[in-house]
């Protein structure tokens, strides 16, 4: 969940992000970035229990790690970065 101060600015930056699971408040750096999380955002459709609502929801890594780990099928991992003894093609 995250909480804005009012702002002029067209892309408002939160003031504090809290992990819609356990609400704990993701630690802001001194430069002003947030810990990563996930975020997610979803309108559901037609003959869902919550049709027409969007929801959002925000959480921590800790979290996220715990959830996914009760998952039966893993989330499908590709890498951003080249990984220990890999080299550019
Ligand atoms: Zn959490």
């Amino acid at each position: 969940m995250k909480v804005f101060t009012e702002s002029k600015s067209a892309q408002p930056v939160p003031n504090e992000i809290y992990c819609n699971k356990c609400g704990r408040a993701l630690i802001r750096n001194k430069v002003g970035y947030f810990e990563d999380f996930l975020e997610i955002t979803k309108t559901w459709g037609y003959h869902s229990p919550f049709d027409g609502q969007t929801h959002e929801i925000d959480i921590c890594i800790e979290c996220y790690s715990e959830w996914i780990s009760q998952f039966e099928i893993p989330p499908q991992v590709e890498y951003a970065y080249l990984q220990a003894g890999e080299e550019y093609a």
